[in-house]
């Protein structure tokens, strides 16, 4: 696919970065109503967080996000690859919620979705609270079968029920298995920590068939060996990337829904989701932004904003590495 310019971000030194309509990486604003031809990826906001259990505000991560994310530059240095030189991105706007009626959002959702899947383009969805992303898995696995998951998180979000609710960003990964939308022993869970309600609550992710990493076993493991892990781990299945904010410290994400001490730097986080090249991702999001809880600085908002950077870089390399082969 030719690079087009009409999917290029608005150019710094004409328009300062400070200025103008707020986009993701100040890329154009096209809905998906409108058309998606020739679009690689789109962005999209899920300003939902009825389902949460205890700090709400997640509905205006995907807005916090955006304007934090007017400092992405194209290029990445580490993967030495032009990220909107390759990849046709667009901003698809904010998918449309029911407030206080998960369901109901789900479904509003899945047909924003189901409009992106039909144009084969790739979702990178910005949250929201953690429920969003079975919205996702169902529109997904729809056109590609049980995927693979990748999950970095605090927590496995594979608890049954809150409150008598089903849908809950503490049920998520539960429910899509249950579903058929994701393949257990593909998939991986990496960074929990934190008090739980009992052994189980990890343990029976582990009977589902998920492997299961504490924070503890990542740190130990690093970035290199987690990447080695997932590779082998999940192989050539389409694959699901799911960034929850609390993955990092408390520190370095302050503004999120359930936040847990012992966690990882930014750097570190970088070094993870670096690590996971070679990947078939067919979607991915970045979730659990809650931005009036933030700190000075909007680091929470900085941080997942570089981390759906840091996807853009992986699908990009894949991209261009695929030309290269087939061009040989
Ligand atoms: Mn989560
Ligand atoms: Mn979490």
């Amino acid at each position: 696919m030719s690079l087009e310019t009409d999917f290029q971000q608005a150019d710094a030194r004409i328009q300062p970065r400070f200025a103008g309509v707020r986009t993701f990486a100040r890329l154009r604003h096209v809905p998906s109503a409108s058309g998606l031809e020739r679009v690689d990826v789109a962005v999209l906001g899920f300003p939902f967080d009825t389902a949460t259990s205890y700090r709400t505000g997640a509905r205006f991560g995907p807005e916090a996000v955006r304007s934090a994310s007017v400092l992405l530059r194209p290029y990445h240095a580490t993967h030495a690859v032009d990220v909107f030189g390759t990849l046709n991105c667009v901003d698809a706007g904010d998918v449309p919620v029911a407030p206080g009626d998960t369901v109901e959002t789900f479904a509003r959702a899945q047909v924003e979705l189901e409009r992106v899947a039909d144009s084969n383009v790739f979702p990178l969805v910005i949250g929201g609270d953690h429920s969003i992303t079975l919205a996702e898995l169902r529109v997904l696995a729809g056109r590609h079968g049980p995927l693979a998951l990748v999950h970095l998180d605090a927590h496995g979000d594979t608890w049954d029920e809150y409150f008598g609710q089903p849908y809950f960003h503490g049920t998520t990964f539960r429910r899509a298995l249950e579903e058929g939308l994701i393949d257990p022993q593909a998939s991986i869970q990496a960074g929990l920590r934190g008090p739980l309600y009992a052994e189980s609550d990890i343990g029976e992710a582990r009977e589902m068939g998920f492997t299961v990493l504490s924070a503890e076993d990542l740190r130990a493991l690093g970035a290199g060996a987690y990447g080695d892990l997932v590779r082998a781990r999940v192989g050539d299945r389409p694959a699901f990337l799911t960034f929850d904010v609390d993955f990092c410290d408390p520190t370095v994400t302050p503004g999120t829904g359930t936040p847990e001490i012992g966690g990882f730097s930014s750097a570190e986080a970088q070094g993870f989701v670096r690590a996971l090249v070679g990947l078939s991702f067919v979607g991915a999001d970045v979730v659990e932004v809650s931005p009036s809880y933030d700190g000075p600085g909007q680091i929470t908002a900085l941080l997942a904003a570089n981390i759906a950077w840091e996807i853009l870089a992986l699908l990009a390399l894949r991209r261009r590495d695929r030309e290269q082969t087939s061009a040989s």
